[in-house]
């Protein structure tokens, strides 16, 4: 790993040394730039720099964001950026180690997770037992974003940076972020009331452990089938496991994941006798995502509508 580090070191001064010397070429770039790493940040700080500032993401689209790790260009991309905003350590881990070799005293790294409060992830092994999750050592859970509070407060901590590294223009900042909030605090309502009513409220997810601060948030029991989130498949007896698992727990719908091909979730619920919903984690985008312009909010909805079905609520 430190080996890794060096060598993308050692890559990363080469190129910005060649990319110095075809300076001439390159436009410069107006406003404030801001590089982010997952898709809430991204939506997120471009919802706040409105017109006053550039926003890209890292991750390209439909990247599996845990395993990812940045290349040489992506470094360059960082050196030249005004902000750049990361999650947490727990999802990027990678985030520190890199900034720390980047020469731009103006660069300004927001860790968006600082204020937020953090939960371990727990899920249940093959034999059934609960534990942590090996999200990094520390088994904490990254995905905070899911929990809106913790995601109005990683709107106040980037906002606390774009006004750092621009503050002439903090009037539309500040503006932009409060409105962010406030629809943030929409949706946590919206949820609230309509997942008050749900004939179940145990939430079986097909993937790794993604909804915990969702769950905990509205007081749904959350199981992630972590049996089926690798990409090697469970055994027939791991299967079978699961399958009486879903058929004793009641529930008549099983969740699928974004990220994962949902042919097993599928196999399963049809083992089970059960229907199969969709949950978008919001980590990343598809292509096809990214050229609609969905947005966080859109995501949001979705599962929304999905969690509806899945758990059988009634409208209020
Ligand atoms: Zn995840």
């Amino acid at each position: 790993m430190k080996c890794r580090g060096v060598i993308l070191c050692l890559v990363y001064c080469f190129l910005v040394f060649t990319a110095g010397c075809k300076k001439a070429d390159v436009k410069p770039a107006v406003g404030l730039q801001v590089v982010t790493t997952l898709f809430p940040l991204y939506d997120f700080a471009r919802t706040i720099a409105g017109d006053k500032a550039q926003v890209t993401m890292l991750l390209p689209p439909g990247v599996e964001p845990h395993t990812f790790e940045p290349k040489p260009e992506d470094m360059i991309r960082i050196s030249r950026a005004g902000l750049f905003i990361y999650t947490n350590k727990y999802m990027e881990p990678w985030a520190e180690k890199i900034i720390s070799g980047i020469d731009n005293r103006k660069l300004r790294v927001v860790n968006a997770g600082e204020r937020a409060t953090y939960h371990t992830a727990l899920h249940e092994d093959e034999h059934g037992h609960s534990g942590e999750e090996g999200h990094g050592r520390s088994g904490m859970d990254p995905h905070i974003w899911l929990d809106f509070t913790n995601a109005a407060q990683m709107v106040d901590t980037i906002l606390d940076g774009f006004i750092a590294a621009d503050p002439g223009n903090g009037g539309t900042y500040r503006q932009n972020a409060l409105a962010l909030k406030s629809h943030l605090a929409a949706l946590d309502e919206r949820y609230r009331s309509s997942l008050s009513t749900c004939i179940t409220r145990k939430l079986l997810h097909g993937g790794h452990y993604t909804f915990g601060y969702l769950a905990r948030r509205y007081n749904l029991e959350y199981h992630a089938l972590s049996g089926i989130s690798s990409d090697s498949e469970p055994s027939a007896e791991r299967m079978a496991s699961l399958v009486r698992g879903i058929r004793s727990s009641g529930t008549k719908f099983l969740f699928a994941e974004e990220l994962l091909s949902p042919r097993l979730t599928e196999t399963l619920a049809q083992e089970a006798g059960v229907g199969v919903v969709m949950l978008h984690g919001a980590h990343n985008l598809s292509r096809d995502d990214l050229a609609r312009q969905v947005t966080f909010f859109d995501l949001m909805e979705r599962n929304l509508e999905q969690l509806q079905k899945g758990l059988q609520c009634r409208e209020k």
